[in-house]
């Protein structure tokens, strides 16, 4: 055996989600277009790496011109549904609706970015419909499972990624009958990083030390069975959090408490310039174990045909 090259893909879902407010925002989208992406393209341009931005169809329609900002910056553009909201989310959709919505995002992308092959589904939420639908309007990779990250009950839809615990840890082609296990589609599933927890800036933000000891196993795994590191990434959490604090008051007071409350503030802890320096951080960190930064569309292109990979 050669020497094995280790892959770090940067990930990026660029939706108009508001993390203060726990919703989408036509606001918050402008300020991802004027100011989260242009800090998070800077850095990226600093340490010289390529990332692949995962677009939703609504985010490309309302703002055309922040596909073409992050296009001149060299980076692959990627979609991420149409609509980012809950009742969109693919799990709940029909395959007839998926297909009508990864349609109306892919028209509207490729109208400004032209081909584009790589998917993450909004939320992270698809099933086995997603397989077929994903197919047939000529998408190639996936990165919507979380390989072994836990959720704990709390989350919405977390009972379906309690299977996220079962799911295979290196890249694979889905099956068409669950996307938890190898098949014989033709979309490889290049799952997200995790180990219990997510390697995202989600958890690097809340825990920047975890992240640390997270990234170090990630590293020494793929030394050892070359799978890739996935990092995921928003440049909402560019966005300084302002005074906009927004509790959802649901519920019991009790539940309010314990869990809205104290989620929503580790939700908006080290937004804005310190996320994008805990970043740069972790990139320099990163940087330690000299892996090749590489989009998904070209991670497919190495990756090469179905059946040099079967086990
Ligand atoms: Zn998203």
């Amino acid at each position: 055996m050669g020497h094995k090259m280790m892959h770090f893909l940067m990930t990026v879902d660029v939706e108009g989600f508001s993390i203060p407010l726990n919703r989408c925002d036509h606001n918050t989208g402008k300020e991802v277009y004027e100011t989260g992406l242009p800090r998070l393209l800077d850095l990226l341009d600093r340490h010289d790496i390529p990332a692949t931005f995962y677009f939703t169809g609504k985010m490309a329609e309302a703002f055309p011109g922040s596909v073409e900002l992050v296009m001149e910056h060299g980076h692959e553009i990627g979609c991420h549904g149409y609509d980012h909201s809950h009742e969109r989310a693919f799990d709940v959709l029909s395959y007839d609706e998926q297909l009508s919505d990864l349609k109306k995002a892919k028209d509207i992308i490729t109208g400004i970015a032209g081909r584009i092959e790589s998917f993450r589904a909004p939320a992270l939420r698809l099933n086995e419909n997603t397989v077929r639908a994903l197919e047939r309007t000529g998408f190639r990779t996936d990165s919507s499972i979380c390989s072994q990250r836990f959720d704990g009950p709390f989350t919405f839809g977390s009972k379906k990624k309690l299977n996220w615990l079962l799911a295979p840890r290196k890249p694979y082609f889905l099956s068409y009958s669950s996307i938890f296990h190898r098949g014989d589609s033709k979309i490889l599933e290049i799952p997200v990083s995790a180990l219990f927890f997510s390697y995202s800036g989600t958890v690097m933000r809340r825990a920047p030390n975890i992240t640390k000891l997270l990234q170090k196993s990630l590293f020494m795994e793929s030394r050892a069975t070359d799978k890739p590191l996935i990092f995921l990434f928003h440049p909402n959490e560019c966005l300084d959090a302002g005074n906009s604090v927004v509790a959802n008051r649901r519920a019991s007071y009790i539940q309010y408490l314990f869990s809205d409350v104290i989620r929503q503030r580790l939700k908006l802890k080290n937004l804005g310039m310190n996320a994008l320096k805990l970043l740069d951080e972790l990139f320099k960190s990163a940087k330690g174990y000299n892996p090749e930064f590489i989009t998904m569309k070209d991670y497919r292109k190495s990756y090469g045909g179905l059946d040099e990979h079967r086990d």
